[in-house]
């Protein structure tokens, strides 16, 4: 029998690959490339490229594509075939260093937010080296970042990589006033843990609603949901067990960490995590993930929804960054120390991220803002739309000590010395998870858990590192040529606590009390719609942080605001438009099917018996007919607004509309057809319901 080790990255060109494949002095300048970011010589790429291809040939590959990701969301791919003919009539596989450097895919039906308008219509993909190329059915994929022909990103990657390097470089300087002198480079490491939903598929096409929008826009609350919390953790179905065995094999082919999986909150609803990598994989394999996941659920039959908020009722699903940072020595710069000097380092670093946190908490809301996540931030099952971090009783009552230079009197296992030259020694914490809180430390590592399930990782982390990034370069600006290092560092160390100290919450974030407190007492933002959160992009001490540290252009800046906008925009735009049309081809007409049956049993009866009083039926008739009227007012209220929302030029305009207006008659016409749909008799209903969709795999 193949054992996971036989088989796990075989369709990838990794390292033990090139090793093997490649002449020695390639092999050599390519990981230099890809560890040190050494530019390549062509002589090199020519010798990668037919390495490559002749590995990918061997593996049945045909084609090869420049793998990226536009700002759609999504991955994009063109393929070309290897094949080039030969003058015996034949063909021979051909695949230069040219081509795996650089592609030219037509830039112009990729959104670009504007960016177009005043550059060249065409882009290009530059390779990733850092990112291994891999095969997907008969394609070789190469991992590029997708710019325009005069440099602008209008790719997710691009950005990623500039943040990443930003961090890098602020990192470092921070490491050498701790006498890191061996220290070469630090990553930001990333695992993603990923929650989805799986229904079946013969129900899903039966729902206009999931089809179109991949959530349901009706749907009566069932009599079981998950309030007996049976799901969570439980045994894996059959069906479902069939399914992730055949995911991770999928994924252990393409050198996909795939580690965890379980059953999550809602029923229907699971989990896989993978173990962390470096922030630009992490990445990329979340979106290959996301992608296999919806492969592979097909071939069983399944459809795996990825959205924010599939069912009204039940918990959504999210995507938990957890995030930390590692050097190339091996030190994670969030874990506690030994020594109080390896402690002092942490700490910095800690408060680095409480200071990045609280300075850019907007940025961080940004990043995850879509019109699916706003159904779900704030609903009581995933963090509220207001950021803060959760670092523990005993890391703050640490925090406390030093802010206010009293003795630390925590746990009795902590050993303390507190002076002004001498931070204190601490063991991990080991006070209980919170669950609640949008961005925890939980030991060596921070979890932020607003990400949207459907989302890429690639802008939460973005902002994750260029918050980062900005704080350690003003951390390294204050600390550097001080002649008294410890005592600086003290101080910085103390004011950055007692400046930023609101953003840390111990609490319980799903309380309301908590944010009449966060936003009354503390003065933290409270974003709590897409259109809210994105416009803060634009403030001017955002701009420059990223445009200073490279991360972004302002005309880069401008245009992710103008496409995520327009992608809410034209998300609930859909949406709107599915429930009108569900409702008049459907919805209207199941119940008048049912009211006239009713009607007619009603002269049935009453011929057979004169005078019978029919109370039952005609009851129900009543208030069905009563219903029919207002789902189909609702319903033309929303046509007519929808209508108007077109003839609205400007993009920031239509959100707020959308915000305002639209969800608003959205959901008042839910309220009334699910009303209906709870006294219709099965049978009339025109789709599956939620006790179908939810309990039927
Ligand atoms: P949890 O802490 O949520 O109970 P785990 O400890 O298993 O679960 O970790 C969840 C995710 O965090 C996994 O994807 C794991 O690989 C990732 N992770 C663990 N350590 C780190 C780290 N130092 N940096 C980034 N991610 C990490
Ligand atoms: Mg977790």
């Amino acid at each position: 029998m193949r054992t996971v080790s036989d088989y796990f990255g075989s369709l990838v060109f990794d390292d033990r690959v090139m090793r093997a494949k490649l002449p020695s002095d390639v092999y050599a300048s390519l990981k230099r490339t890809i560890d040190e970011g050494a530019s390549l010589d062509t002589h090199v790429a020519d010798a990668v490229a037919t390495a490559m291809r002749d590995w990918a040939v061997e593996h049945g590959a045909t084609h090869f594509t420049h793998w990226f990701q536009p700002l759609t969301g999504v991955t994009a791919e063109k393929h070309d075939s290897f094949i080039a003919p030969s003058p015996d009539g034949g063909v021979i596989m051909e695949f230069s260093g040219k081509e795996l450097i650089q592609g030219e895919p037509d830039a112009s039906s990729f959104p670009s937010g504007g960016l177009r308008a005043t550059f060249e219509a065409r882009g290009y993909t530059a390779w990733d080296p850092t990112s291994y190329a891999f095969i997907k059915g008969h394609t070789l994929c190469i991992p590029t970042a997708f710019c325009s022909y005069s440099g602008e990103a209008l790719d997710k990657k691009t950005p990623l990589l500039r943040s990443m390097q930003a961090l890098n470089k602020q990192a470092l300087r921070v490491l050498k006033l701790f006498g890191n002198e061996d220290v070469k480079c630090v990553r930001p490491c990333v695992g993603p843990e990923q929650e989805y939903f799986l229904i079946d598929k013969a129900m899903y096409e039966k729902r206009k609603d999931l089809v179109f929008c991949g959530r349901t826009l009706f749907g009566a609350k069932p009599p079981k949901g998950q309030e007996l919390d049976d799901h969570y953790f439980g045994a894996i179905k059959p069906r479902v067990e069939a399914y992730m065995e055949d995911l991770n094999t999928e994924l252990w082919k393409l050198g996909i960490l795939a580690k965890t999986e379980h059953n999550e909150v809602a029923p229907s609803q699971h989990e896989l995590a993978p173990i962390f990598s470096v922030a630009n994989i992490a990445t990329d394999h979340n979106q290959l993930t996301m992608e296999i996941m919806q492969k592979v659920a097909s071939r069983h039959g399944l459809v795996c929804l990825l959205a924010e908020k599939p069912f009204a009722g039940v918990n959504g699903s999210g995507k938990h960054n957890n995030w930390s940072l590692a050097t190339d020595t091996g030190v994670n710069l969030f874990k506690p120390g030994e020594t109080p000097y390896e402690n002092a380092q942490f700490l910095l670093f800690l408060c680095a991220a409480v200071q990045a946190v609280d300075n850019y908490q907007d940025l961080l809301r940004l990043s995850v803002a879509t019109a699916g996540n706003d159904h779900r931030l704030g609903a009581n099952e995933a963090p509220p739309a207001v950021i803060s971090i959760f670092l523990g009783d005993e890391l703050t009552a640490v925090l406390d000590a030093i802010e206010t230079d009293t003795p630390y009197s925590g746990t009795e296992k902590t050993v303390l010395k507190l002076g002004v030259h001498v931070l204190p020694k601490f063991t991990r914490d080991t006070t209980d998870r919170n669950r609640t809180s949008p961005f925890a430390f939980t030991g060596n590592k921070f979890e932020f858990r607003m990400v949207g399930s459907s989302d890429s990782i690639a802008c939460a982390n973005i902002m994750l590192n260029a918050a980062m990034a900005e704080t350690l370069k003003e951390f390294a600006d204050r600390l550097e040529g001080v002649s008294d290092f410890e005592s600086a560092l003290h101080d910085l160390i103390k004011e950055t606590i007692k400046a930023h100290k609101r953003i840390i919450f111990n609490g319980n974030g799903y309380d309301d009390a908590w944010i009449k407190e966060a936003t009354e007492k503390r003065g933290l933002l409270n974003l709590r719609t897409t259109p809210d959160a994105l416009a803060t992009v634009l403030e001017k001490k955002n701009v420059e942080m990223l445009t200073s540290l490279k991360i972004f252009s302002e005309a880069e800046i401008r245009s992710r605001y103008e496409i995520c906008l327009e992608n809410y925009c034209k998300t609930v735009n859909i949406e709107g438009l599915t429930m009108v049309d569900m409702v008049r081809k459907e919805i209207l007409p199941a119940v008048e099917a049912y009211l006239g049956d009713l009607s007619g049993t009603v002269a049935a009866k009453t011929a057979a018996v004169p005078g019978l009083a029919c109370k039952y039926e005609k009851d129900l008739i009543s208030k069905l007919s009563k219903l029919a009227d207002e789902i189909s007012d609702a319903a033309s209220s929303l046509d007519t607004t929808l209508i108007r929302l077109k003839a609205i030029p400007d993009v920031t305009d239509a959100a707020y509309v959308i915000r305002d207006v639209v969800l608003q008659k959205m959901a008042e016409l839910r309220v009334v057809c699910d009303e209906a749909e709870s006294i219709t008799a099965d049978k009339y209903w025109p789709f599956p319901t939620y006790g179908d969709l939810l309990f039927g795999v």
